[in-house]
């Protein structure tokens, strides 16, 4: 969680900073802050709590000309989102600056440690501890006398990061040393931009696109010496290592909202072109499969695989549970779905043929990525399927498969989710297609693959429909979501896409569950929201929902185009196009999220930044 930003070089360094950090903003956003240093010394900061936009009206009261400066998007683990809690925090007597990204979990003994040294601590933040520490070692080392130079800077971070127990994406500033900014990383990512003169620091490479197109990915326990004109990179263990550049693949307009009012919504409207992007160059007519360049482990090694393990945590966990519906269909191989919280701390019996995916829109997941780290240790191959290109988990592991979605804004994931769905269903082929599963069956497959898009595009004809919808419902304060086989996960993800951004409570079940519990909360204020596209249980949900108006709760079904019995029942119909059931959570998540999201909009909430959340889950 949390956006961190930095800039060193010739221009004023705020005006990177501020445009980074909103583009940061759906990391966390509960207070916001900067620090800006000139060639005197002298140290500008100004924090605000709220967003960023708040933080952009104090900055034009105090308008900073510094060209080295940090900056932080807080998503708060410790104290309160105050003015005094946001970051930068500042270090000694006010002689450095740091921002920090993580969570020090022996904050409490390090700050007894240093108040015993007579530190004063303004925050109520496990950072502010990195802060003193710094400062600590600095005079310590200024005692001392036996570093010099920058080196001594150094030398006092690396000394102040080997006390940390924890996660941390950390940038520094020192007050007599406007010419350099040290970075460094544990857990939490972080990436440094090459310009010509200049170089700029940032969680993810989003705040770099129009600045910059090359990228160096900081590791686990590499410090980055930066100055305007070079770039220093050591690892703990390894000394000075030679950093790896790397091209930027995010382009700054594909940040724009362009005439959208949120980006979920723009998102959302986006599902058609970014399934075709997940698909692109990934379906062999001839061989009638999927073929993936990045596995990294031949189709012997995949043939012998006897189960999967699918990994992940919120939405992705969703589209783990159609993964294991549509790979047990096509390819017969056992898959089970890990919340990846429990996966690290289980030790479920595993054997050598198993292999594992996580599945991760950010590829950050702290569970997630834990998880893996956890499988690969013990042997076994390790898979990502995430989103954003050069993630920590898409480095760690043994291969995987990009999403190619294009960067997602919006805290709720939609489009990123489809292209999930979209990655698992062309492993089932895949895997299918390694198995029993015929040339035909896959050419068939292959086919209703690539029109699959053109029926996203459709089933969006809904959005007026599911507005009106939404009019009607939106100040009910509980909804159910009903599905079965395909559509129950669907049904999860309904309910997420509710509770995530506009904070009803919504549960989702499959939909013969109802009756085992759920339907005790059934009455004429909470409305159940069926899928229930014409497929082999069809009859069965119907029967369900003839329970649910028996009740006399109110229902709104998500149909198959055509559909006229459902109507006869139902207070409202949603229709989608008509597709094989292993494509229909495709089509049926799209009314959910536009439902979810026209709700939203008229209970005011903040579509984008929903409450108390953060996109990149960067913390356990
Ligand atoms: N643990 C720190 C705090 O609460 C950093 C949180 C973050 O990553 O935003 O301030």
């Amino acid at each position: 969680m949390c956006g961190i930003v930095g800039y060193i070089g010739q221009r004023t360094a705020v005006d990177f900073l501020l445009e980074g950090l909103r583009r940061l903003e759906y990391r966390g956003y509960d207070s916001a802050g900067l620090v800006t240093l000139d060639e005197n010394g002298r140290m500008d900061v100004v924090k605000a709590t709220g967003r960023i936009d708040a933080l952009a009206e104090k900055l034009e009261e105090t308008p900073l000309r510094g060209s080295v400066g940090i900056g932080h998007t807080r998503w708060a683990t410790h104290g309160p989102p105050t003015v005094e809690n946001a970051h930068p925090h500042l270090g000694g007597e006010n002689v450095l600056a740091i921002v920090h990204n993580g969570v020090v979990e022996n904050y409490q003994s390090l700050k007894d440690q240093l108040i015993d040294h007579g530190y004063h601590f303004r925050s109520a933040t496990d950072s502010e501890v990195i802060a003193h520490l710094i400062d600590f070692h600095l005079q310590q080392l200024g005692e001392q006398g036996d570093a010099t130079g920058d080196q001594r800077y150094v030398t006092a971070v690396e000394e102040s990061l080997s006390q940390l127990r924890g996660t941390y994406g950390l940038v520094v500033l020192f007050r007599d040393r406007p010419q350099i900014m040290i970075a460094a990383r544990l857990g939490s990512p972080l990436v440094v931009g090459i310009g010509s003169g200049e170089h700029f620091v940032a969680s993810d490479g989003s705040p770099l696109a129009g600045y910059t197109d090359k990228i160096v990915y900081l590791a686990d326990h590499q410090v980055a010496l930066i100055r305007a004109d070079s770039l220093k990179v050591t690892h703990r263990d390894e000394g000075h290592v030679k950093h790896r550049v790397e091209k930027l693949q995010i382009h700054a307009s594909n940040l724009d909202l362009e005439d959208y009012p949120h980006y979920m919504l723009k998102e959302i409207f986006e599902q058609p072109n970014s399934l075709r992007d997940t698909m692109r160059g990934r379906l062999c007519e001839d061989n009638a499969t999927a073929v993936f360049g990045g596995l990294n482990l031949t189709a012997q090694q995949l043939r012998q695989v006897n189960r999967i393990l699918l990994t992940a945590c919120g939405t992705s966990w969703h589209a783990g549970l159609v993964g294991e519906y549509v790979i047990e269909e096509m390819s017969r191989v056992p898959v089970e779905v890990e919340y990846a919280s429990e996966l690290r701390y289980r030790n479920p019996p595993v054997d050598h043929k198993t292999i594992l995916f996580a599945i991760t829109q950010s590829g950050e997941t702290a569970d997630t990525l834990a998880a893996l780290r956890e499988m690969k240790r013990k042997g076994h191959p390790t898979l990502a399927i995430c989103n954003v290109v050069g993630s920590t988990i898409a480095q760690e592991a043994d291969g995987g498969i990009y999403l190619h979605a294009g960067p997602e804004v919006g805290v709720a994931s939609t489009k990123a989710y489809t292209s999930q769905l979209l990655v698992l269903t062309m492993l089932a082929l895949y895997f299918g297609r390694l198995r029993h599963l015929s040339y035909e069956a896959g050419r068939r497959i292959i086919r209703a693959l690539q029109e699959l898009p053109d029926r996203v595009a459709e089933s969006l004809n809904c959005n007026d429909e599911v507005r009106r919808i939404a009019s009607k419902y939106c100040h009910e304060n509980n909804f159910l979501y009903l599905g079965r086989q395909y559509n129950f996960p669907t049904a999860l993800e309904g309910a997420l896409k509710l509770k995530e951004i506009s904070y009803i409570h919504a549960e989702g079940y499959p939909a013969a569950e109802m009756k085992h519990g759920p339907i005790a909360l059934v009455d004429e204020h909470t409305p159940s929201v069926f899928i229930m596209p014409r497929d082999f249980v069809y009859d069965k949900v119907m029967a369900n929902l003839e329970e649910i108006k028996a009740r006399g709760g109110p229902v709104i079904a998500i149909v198959g185009e055509g559909d006229t019995r459902v109507a006869e029942l139902a207070d409202d119909v949603i229709y989608v196009p008509n597709v094989e059931p292993f494509l229909q959570p495709f089509v049926t998540i799209v009314p959910l999220q536009l439902l979810s999201y026209h709700v939203a909009v008229m209970r005011g909430c903040d579509v984008d930044k929903p409450r108390n959340l953060a996109k990149s889950v960067t913390v356990e």
